[in-house]
C-alpha cells in the first residue's frame, strides 16, 4: 500500500483549498485492505475515506487527519444481459465521467442525468449525487462495504437508505470504505445515450462553473422554499466575493476559488450568506459541502 507523509489537500480537492494531512494511504486492491485493517488503530482519531474531493472544503492547519483513498478502478463488470434490466458492478474508485462514457459505449442507460459531476462512483454513492431529477440510488441495487471492524461485506438494497444528499447504513455505524456499487441499467442505442449525456453536460456547463475550481453547490436546497441558489441571489451574493474566493456569477450557490483563495476566506463567506439568508428568508441553509 502506498502512502503519502504530509499529502497537499489543495492538489486533491477540486476547490483546491487547504492544508496538508497526516498522512494519507492509497488503498489500490485486497491487499492493501488486508494492510489497511492491521495498520487502522495506527490511523489517529480522525480518518477521512475520500473519493475525488469534489465536495470537500479543507481548512488550513489540519491536525492528526490521515486520509483514505480507494483507487481500484478496473472496467465495470456486466452481471447479466438477459432481458431489459442489465445489472452492472463498478469498482468504487472509477470516475462517474468514466463510468458515463463506459455506458454509453454499450447502450446502458439509467445514468445520464449525472453527466458533469466530477466525484468517484464511491463518492457519488455516499453523496446520493444527484442532478436534473435524477440520483445515483434510483440505479443502486448493491454495495460492496469494508469495515475495519467486520472486513468486506456485501449488502443489498434493505441495508441502506438514500436520502437527499446522503446514504445511510442499517447496520453499519462507523467508518467504512465503498469497494463496488452494483447499478440496474437499462438497453438503449448508445447514440441516444451518448446524445443524453452530452445534453445534460453541455446544460451543466452552461449553467455552473464546472470548468472552475470549485466544489459544487455550497448549500443544500431548503425544503419547501426555493432553491439555495435563488436565495442567495437575492440576498446579494452572486458574484460576490472575499480574500480570492466568490460565488459564482454563473450559479450563485456554487463557491470558486478564483485568485490563490483562503479556506479560511471561503468559511467567512458561507458563514457570511448564512447569516444573510436567516435574516431576509428565516431559513438556516444546511451545507451540502463537506467542511473537513
Ligand atoms: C463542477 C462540479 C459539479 C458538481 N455537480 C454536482 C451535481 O450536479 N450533483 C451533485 O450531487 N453533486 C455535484 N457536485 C459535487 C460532487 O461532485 C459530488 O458530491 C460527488 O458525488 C462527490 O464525489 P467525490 O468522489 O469527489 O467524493 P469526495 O468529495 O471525495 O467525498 C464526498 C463524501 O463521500 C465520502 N466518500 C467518498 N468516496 C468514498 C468511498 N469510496 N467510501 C466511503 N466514503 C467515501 C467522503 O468521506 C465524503 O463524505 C459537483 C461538484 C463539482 C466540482
Amino acid at each position: 500500500m502506498k502512502i503519502t507523509l504530509r499529502p497537499d489537500l489543495k492538489s486533491m480537492s477540486t476547490l483546491r483549498l487547504g492544508g496538508t494531512a497526516d498522512a494519507a494511504y492509497h488503498v489500490q486492491d485486497y491487499n492493501d485492505l488486508e494492510v489497511l485493517g492491521k495498520k487502522w488503530p495506527e490511523l489517529g482519531p480522525r480518518v477521512l475515506v475520500m473519493g475525488r474531493g469534489s465536495n470537500i472544503l479543507f481548512q488550513e492547519n489540519l491536525k492528526d487527519l490521515s486520509i483514505v483513498l480507494w483507487g481500484k478502478k478496473d472496467d465495470p463488470v456486466i452481471l447479466n444481459e438477459s432481458g431489459e434490466k442489465i445489472k452492472v458492478m463498478v469498482d468504487a474508485g472509477m470516475s462517474m465521467p468514466g463510468l458515463l462514457r463506459w455506458c454509453s459505449a454499450r447502450g446502458l442507460t439509467g445514468l445520464e442525468n449525472l453527466a458533469g459531476i466530477p466525484g468517484r462512483v464511491g463518492g457519488a454513492v455516499v453523496m446520493n449525487a444527484g442532478s436534473y431529477g435524477a440520483e445515483t440510488a434510483d440505479a443502486l441495487n448493491r454495495l460492496t462495504v469494508w469495515t475495519p471492524d467486520s472486513g468486506i461485506m456485501e449488502i443489498d438494497s434493505a441495508g441502506f437508505q438514500a436520502g437527499y444528499r446522503s446514504l445511510d447504513f442499517t447496520d453499519i455505524a462507523g467508518p467504512f470504505i465503498i469497494i463496488k456499487a452494483g447499478f440496474i441499467l437499462g438497453k438503449d442505442d448508445p447514440a441516444r445515450v451518448k446524445s443524453r449525456i452530452r445534453s445534460y453536460y453541455n446544460q451543466k456547463k452552461n449553467t455552473q462553473p464546472v470548468l472552475e475550481k470549485t466544489a459544487g453547490c455550497v448549500f443544500k436546497n431548503p425544503p419547501d422554499s426555493h432553491p439555495a441558489g435563488f436565495l442567495l441571489e437575492k440576498a446579494g451574493f452572486r458574484g460576490k466575493g472575499r480574500g480570492g474566493v466568490i460565488f459564482s456569477d454563473k450559479h450563485s450557490n456554487f463557491l470558486v476559488n478564483k485568485d490563490r483563495g483562503s479556506s479560511q476566506a471561503a468559511l467567512e463567506l458561507i458563514s457570511e450568506a448564512r447569516e444573510k439568508i436567516l435574516e431576509m428568508f428565516g431559513i438556516s441553509l444546511e451545507m451540502e459541502v463537506e467542511v473537513v
